[in-house]
Parts: structure tokens; sequence; C-alpha cells
């Protein structure tokens, strides 16, 4: 019998792991992808369906078709339970009807679940906040940002506020990108007049984006992310809250705690908040039917791999905290990868507000480090059925990320700060002076990062489409 894997979730991380799976272990192994909805999103593109200058079509594509070209099983359905001392998951399908797949490797790559609850009246669904998270999420974003640039054509005046909707949350860049995106459409529309724009983020200092900032030398002198952002957002004349903890939206108005000052509320007539990412909701269940989830994972449901996830103070953390191969601790079968795995702290600095709610932007799985992880993954689990123990390691304190925040959809007028970053978690044994090689930091804006952006999305819809030549770009 050849070795099941099972992959759960066709994201970044899961689809990226199937690909590399198919490529290296066709004819050798049975590859089942278990995902919702037949659908692979392309995140960074929801930016520009917010603000309707890109068709949702464009950030989507059917897994089924790729998975038959590729060697895969496909499986529309969601994981509800895992029970890893007897290698066996739990699927439902969309009429709630359960089924159970036996595995000799699993890989947890579910994403995030998107946790509107941690903030009261946060959200599409019960508040009056936008969110763009998801593509239906996006699609509605764009809906009443087309009303309201409606409205101020007519000579109306509107307060909009855009950031990040809960004190912990995470993925500051994609909030930042959508308010630099608004700013630029509005511009080109001719309304930016008649707009008041707020950025409201749980980061320290503008340009931390979860990561503790970035710095990059630029003819012998260091730029840092921060004067960048903040040059960015005051040219802009964008009104800005940092380190501000989203604590309840009511309809028109967010509530909020700031590290330095008093809890503020804010009116507003146009919303996008990213809420608090946790882990899917997700059973673990031990071969006698007891529920081990807690031990399988960290309070905000993320699940435990190779981490070392021993609490420690800000200044203690340690490069060598970081998980390597993504490998669950307890379990050689099954590995998580992407957002589902449980990071063992965050990176930015923490903070305070006088009434003690702890303000602190979580740490990002941006789409390239979810990408790399799942190729991680796909490697070691390569290496285990050839009867070798897992070789591939991709700590967040070595592996470098490449962002790139555009700032208007444009091959003309567009914009982008381009940043680079090499590690993502700083490694002050490696690198004494910042915990980064300052050599590979790249900090830009311009023209050109506009260019790259629409580029490179076509490069990776390409890629993790399985066309010919896929492997040949790098995640
Ligand atoms: C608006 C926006 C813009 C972004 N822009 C960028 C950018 O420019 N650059 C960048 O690098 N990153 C960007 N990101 C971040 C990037 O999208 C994430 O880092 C990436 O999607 C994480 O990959 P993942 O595979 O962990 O999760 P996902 O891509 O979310 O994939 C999770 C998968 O699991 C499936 N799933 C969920 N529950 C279950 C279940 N129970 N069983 C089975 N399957 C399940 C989901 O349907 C999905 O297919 C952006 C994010 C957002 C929201």
């Amino acid at each position: 019998m050849k070795p099941q894997v099972v992959i759960l979730g066709a994201g970044f991380a899961g689809h990226t792991a199937a690909l590399h799976l198919c490529a290296r272990l066709r004819g050798k192994a049975d590859i089942h992808v278990v995902s919702p909805g037949n659908r692979f999103t392309w995140f960074p593109g929801l930016i520009w369906v917010g603000t309707d200058t890109m068709s949702p079509e464009s950030c989507q594509f059917a897994l089924a078709p790729v998975y038959e070209r590729i060697g895969a099983a496909y499986q529309d359905a969601r994981a509800v339970e895992i029970h890893p001392e007897s290698n066996v998951v739990i699927v439902c399908d969309g009429d709630g009807s359960r089924e159970t797949l036996d595995y000799d490797f699993c890989v947890n790559a579910t994403g995030p679940c998107l946790n509107f609850d941690g903030t009261p009246g946060l959200g599409p669904r019960v508040g009056t906040t936008l969110s763009i998270c998801t593509i239906e999420h996006a699609m509605q974003t764009r809906n009443e940002y087309v009303d309201l640039v409606r409205a101020l054509h007519k000579g109306s005046r509107r307060r909009l506020v855009i950031g990040i909707g809960h004190p912990a949350a995470t993925c500051e860049g994609a909030a930042f990108e959508y308010l630099m995106n608004v700013e630029a459409d509005l511009q080109r529309r001719g309304v930016r007049d008649r707009a008041e724009l707020v950025w409201l983020t749980n980061e320290p200092e503008a340009g931390d984006f979860g990561v503790d900032g970035i710095e990059a030398r630029k003819r012998g002198v260091i730029a840092t992310g921060a004067s960048l952002v903040r040059m960015l957002l005051d040219e802009r004349n964008i009104k800005t809250y940092m380190a501000a903890g989203v604590t309840k939206v009511d309809p028109g108005r967010v509530h909020f705690e700031q590290a330095g000052s008093d809890p503020a509320s804010l009116d507003f007539d146009f919303a996008m908040f990213i809420p608090q990412f946790r882990g899917m909701p997700m059973k673990y269940v031990a071969a006698d039917g007891h529920d081990i989830t807690a031990e399988m994972t960290q309070p905000n449901g993320f699940m435990n791999v190779d981490a070392d996830y021993t609490p420690k103070s800000y200044d203690n953390y340690a490069a060598a905290d970081w998980p390597a191969t993504y490998r669950s601790p307890r379990f050689e079968h099954l590995y998580a990868a992407g957002i589902a795995f449980a990071p063992p702290h965050p990176l930015s600095k923490p903070k305070k507000s006088p009434n003690g709610v702890a303000i602190q932007a979580s740490v990002p799985r941006t789409g390239m480090a979810s990408g790399i992880m799942g190729k991680t993954v796909a490697l070691n689990i390569v290496d285990q059925i050839e009867g070798r123990a897992p070789t591939h390691q991709a700590r967040m304190s070595e592996i470098p990320a490449a962002c790139i925040a555009s700032m208007g959809n444009s091959f003309f007028h567009g914009s982008a700060a381009s940043i680079i970053m090499m590690p993502v978690a700083r490694d002050f044994k490696r690198y004494p002076s910042y915990g980064r090689d300052l050599r590979l930091c790249e900090l830009d804006v311009g023209l050109a990062g506009a260019w790259t952006k629409r580029a490179l999305q076509s490069a990776f819809m390409w890629k993790l489409q399985g066309h010919p030549g896929w492997q040949l770009i790098p995640e």
C-alpha cells in the first residue's frame, strides 16, 4: 500500500505542500487535499478588490482541475477532528456528513479563523465595520466603498477609519496597504479633499508591521521603516493612532485603549478593521476518545510544533525559539504550516494602556513565509517516506520575507513600498547590531514596486496552478 498524505487546507501553505509532494512522490504516495469551497484565493489581490480596481475572479482559481492535473485527490470538505494517536482525521462536507480518513502523514494548513467575536460589535456580520479578509468580505467592502465615493462626489464629507480591530491582532501590512490604496484611489477620483483618513493600529510605532520594524542601509546611512511609513502617512495627511487596541465597536463608533492615553472613541462613516486571528476550531482526540486539544495547541488555538513555548519576557526571546521542521513534538507524522502553526511568541514590543489592556501586534505569517513552510513540510515528509529523519528547516529566524505594499493599482501612477528583511525574527546572536543581515535588507518606495506587485501576482497564479515551469518560481 502506498503511504497516504492528507493535507488539510489548500491555501498558501497547504497548496504549496501539495504541489511539491505531487512533484516528488507521484506514483509513490497518495496525496489527498481536504479544503472547503474548491477555490484558491490570492489574498494580496483582495486589497484591490476592496477599492474596485480588480475583479474578484482575478484573485481565485478552481482547485479540483489543478489537483486532477498534478495527480492529487481533492475533497471539498472541512476537517473537524484530528486523532493523532490513531492517524485519522474526521472531515465534514457541506451537507454535514462526516467521513473518516486514515493517514500516514497529515499536514494541518487550515489558516486563520477570523475571530470577529473577540471584539464586541466588530465585523460585517454583526456590526458596521468591514473586512477584506475573504473574497466575500472584500466584495462587500468594495460595494460600500463605491457608495462612499458616490456620496463624496455629491459633495458630502466622510471619515474613513482603517486599521486593526483587536489589541493582539496581526496582518497590519494588509490593513496599511488597503489604507494607502484607498488614499491613492480617492486622489485619482478627485474626491480626496472631502475624505478624512485615519490609521488606527496596535503596532507600537509606524512601520512595525508585527515584525518589530525594519531597517536597511541606504548609501551608508540606516533608514528605518518607522521613518518611511511616518513620512508616507504625514505627506498624505492621514491621522494616526498608534499602540491602539480596539475593544468594542458600536454602530458608527469605535472604542479603543491606547498606550500612554486615556480610552478614546471615534465616529466613522466607513471602517475596515482586520480581526484577531485564531486557530481554526478543530478537536484533537486521543485513541481512547478523550479530548487532547489543550495539549496539542496554544490557548489561541494554533497547533504546537517544534518551537520552544516556554513563557519568556520580551528581552529573552531567542532565535532558537522558532520551529525548524514544523512537526508536532509528540506525533512524528503530523505537521502544521502557515498560519496554522503556533508561534512561540510575538515579535513586536509589548505595550499596555493605563487600564492594563495588553496591546501587542501578533506575528504575521505572510504568504511567502507560508509557502516556504509548506515546501519545507513537503520535503520533510518525502524524507520520512524515503526512510530518513526530516532534514529541512525554515525557522522564521532564518528565512527572509519580502513584502510589497502597493499604493494604487496603476502601471503609470501607482507606487509601492518594497520591503525585504532577513531574517523575519531577529537573531541578535548571529547579527549583534540589528538582529538582521542589513546587507540583505531593503526598503524602497516607487513605481517599480507597483509593477513588481502586478508581475508577482501573474507569476504566482501561474505557479500555483501548477503550469509548466512552476518549480522555477520560488516560494
Ligand atoms: C487582504 C490580505 C492581503 C494580504 N496580502 C499579502 C501580501 O501582499 N503578501 C503576503 O505575503 N501575504 C499577504 N497576506 C497574508 C497571506 O494571505 C497569508 O499569509 C496566507 O494566506 C497564509 O497562508 P495559509 O496557507 O496559512 O492560510 P490560507 O491561505 O488562509 O489557507 C487556509 C486554507 O485552509 C482552508 N481551511 C480552513 N478551515 C479548514 C478546515 N477545517 N479543514 C480544511 N481546510 C480548511 C481554507 O479554506 C484555505 O484554503 C494578505 C492577507 C490578507 C487578508
